[in-house]
């Protein structure tokens, strides 16, 4: 069965859309969410205007905040700080990738943790790992989601995860491995430095697979049977498109879908999701259910 991300995430905003209204009917202040845009990144670029865009459609307010490319790291502090201030605004995001010369971590650890709506803030990440209210990381999120709304079995499961990153591998294998529904998993978290990695993704009930690298998961890697979440995104030459180019998962989609109970296309699947769990954060900002 293939997972409609697109469709789940169309429910969600409406879901979304619904309690703004009640909100505004009551005379409410409407939730609002800020974006920092650093320099001009392209794809970052797409990124934040989707962003903006899914506020303006559930009916939140939004407020893009552009910065040059040449911003110093004060600079981007102040900011961060200003918006940490701001009373108004429930929620913010520092778009990613920032410029090189300024320190990542610096910034992400200077945003208000009630306010931190990406859910990558450390204080954020530990109560994630200790089970207690928080904003969980967009895409996990966005994962744990269509797991759920799927009503995909998980408790005993084993779950593999292939890749370690801040933003998607490891909160998915902490994320899995909890005392909750879905959850209470038996994770494996495999890297590059995992020796022989089909004799780990062969054994996976559920196969989370965020690794960056095109088509990278074939058959023979996986069981019959075996829930596939693709995270990867990748975007390839092609001539079969008018655009000359395609985005690919990292999985090959054809051969393991012959084999997958459940599974998510890419484009279609994980990366729709991403926008509505970023709302849906946005939305318990607003209400103080994480900080109160
Ligand atoms: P990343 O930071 O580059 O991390 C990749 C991870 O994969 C690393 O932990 C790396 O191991 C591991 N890895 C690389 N080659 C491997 C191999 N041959 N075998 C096993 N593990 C390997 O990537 P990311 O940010 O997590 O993103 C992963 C993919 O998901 C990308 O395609 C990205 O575009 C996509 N993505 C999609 C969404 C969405 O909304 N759908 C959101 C975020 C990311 P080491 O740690 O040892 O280097």
């Amino acid at each position: 069965m293939i997972i409609d991300g697109k469709l789940i995430s169309l429910q969600i905003q409406d879901e979304i859309a619904i309690e703004v209204n009640k909100i505004k009917s009551n005379g409410g202040k409407l939730p609002h969410l800020a974006a920092i845009l650093v320099g001009n990144d392209g794809a970052s670029e797409t990124y934040v205007a989707a962003k903006v865009k899914a506020c303006e459609k559930v009916g939140f307010k939004s407020t893009l905040v552009r910065m040059p490319s040449t911003t110093t790291e004060q600079e981007l502090l102040e900011k961060v700080n200003e918006l940490n201030a701001d009373a108004d605004l429930d929620g913010y995001i520092v778009q990613l990738p920032i410029p090189k010369h300024i320190n990542e971590h610096k910034i992400i650890e200077a945003i208000a943790p009630e306010k931190d709506v990406d859910g990558f803030h450390a204080q954020n990440v530990g109560r994630m790992a200790l089970n207690l209210p928080t904003y969980l990381p967009a895409t996990p999120y966005g994962i744990m989601q269509l797991l759920e709304r799927y009503k995909i079995e998980t408790v005993g499961k084993h779950c593999v995860v292939i890749g370690r990153s801040h933003i998607v591998g490891s909160p998915m294998s902490i994320l899995m491995a909890r005392n909750t529904n879905p959850g209470n998993c038996t994770v494996t978290l495999c890297h590059s430095r995992t020796p022989d990695l089909k004799e780990f993704t062969l054994k996976a009930d559920i196969l989370i697979v965020a690794l960056g690298k095109p088509e990278f998961v074939t058959a023979d890697m996986v069981k019959e049977g075996v829930v596939i979440i693709d995270v990867g995104i990748t975007r390839v030459t092609s001539d079969k498109t008018k655009t000359g180019f395609k985005l690919v998962g990292d999985v090959k989609y054809d051969e393991v879908a012959a084999k997958a109970s459940y599974i998510t296309p890419v484009p279609g699947g994980v990366g729709p999701m991403t926008i509505a769990s970023l709302l849906k954060n946005t939305l318990k900002a607003s209400r103080r259910e994480v900080y109160f």
